[in-house]
């Protein structure tokens, strides 16, 4: 049985006495796209988004897109994601998709998505069967926490995404491979992004929490990514932050010009 991380691209490489982590710009395309838009939006990122090195590029089209992009960008550099997962195996489940069939598909899945939790009634308990789902099979989690606009307001950030992180991760042995997003609910699709200092505080904090539940190591190598709102223009200011990894990028991701541009961004600022 081969050692998970052989083929693991996150190693905590010492430089300068810290660990470098590999960024990553993913792209959630939510419920957009037929199969014919998704492999042309593919096609048209392909060329460039191939050429930028260091840094993971993961787009997550919608399911019935999966197989067809992944014969796209077989033999490139480009990573594949799902948006969501079923936490049985097989069986009497109508309409759901299970951990073991994405696995013959793409390498990432996202998980615990604000969409999902607010529309979906999706509960801690639910994105912690998930997670542990997804893991068994060798899929990783993009595990996305974030509060609403009402508890930022009221300067309960850290104590919602803590209660997040503790239920979605109870019990769960997450490792250096998993991402985490941090995404504000008041962010996500309203054109009114986080500030990056802000950004970079409640990832600092992630991190720190990540530290106590899994120790020092793990929490130097994980990527942890900021969502909501980011655009070619105002990515720098989030990738610029010495906490946040890369971005979870929704209503950008569907414009190739500019999700390229993010990406290139962050290979500059974080790779040099
Ligand atoms: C998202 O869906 O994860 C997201 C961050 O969306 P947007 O970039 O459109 O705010």
């Amino acid at each position: 049985m081969p050692d998970r991380y052989d083929s693991c691209v996150v190693r905590p490489l010492e430089s300068r006495g810290s660990t470098v982590r590999i960024p990553v710009i993913a792209g959630n395309w939510k419920m957009n796209t037929t199969i014919r838009e998704a492999t042309g939006l593919v096609s048209e990122m392909l060329p460039s988004l191939d050429r930028i090195e260091n840094i993971e590029k993961v787009v997550c089209p919608p399911f019935i897109s999966l197989g067809a992009v992944k014969k796209l960008i077989s033999g490139t550099s480009i990573k594949l994601g799902a948006q969501n997962v079923y936490f049985e195996e097989k069986g009497a489940y109508t309409g759901e998709i299970s951990p073991v069939m994405l696995s013959d598909l793409c390498e990432f899945v996202i998980i615990g998505h604000s969409e999902r939790r607010q529309y979906f009634n999706e509960t801690g308990e639910i994105i912690n069967r998930k997670i542990r789902a997804a893991l068994r099979v060798g899929l990783k989690p993009i595990l996305c926490v974030g509060e609403k606009l009402e508890e930022n307001e009221s300067g309960r950030t850290e104590e919602v995404v803590t209660a997040q992180l503790d239920s979605s991760l109870a019990g769960v042995d997450y490792d250096r491979d998993s991402i985490i997003a941090y995404e504000p609910v008041w962010a996500i699709g309203t054109g009114r992004a986080a500030t990056g200092k802000q950004a970079n505080e409640t990832i600092g904090f992630i991190r720190s929490k990540i530290e106590k539940l899994y120790g020092g190591e793990i929490a130097r190598s994980m990527r942890i990514l900021y969502g909501g709102s980011v655009t070619a223009s105002n990515i720098a200011e989030f990738v610029q932050q010495p906490e946040i990894d890369g971005a979870l990028v929704g209503g950008a991701s569907l414009k190739a010009v500019e999700f390229v541009s993010m990406v290139k961004q962050t290979s500059q600022i974080k790779v040099g």
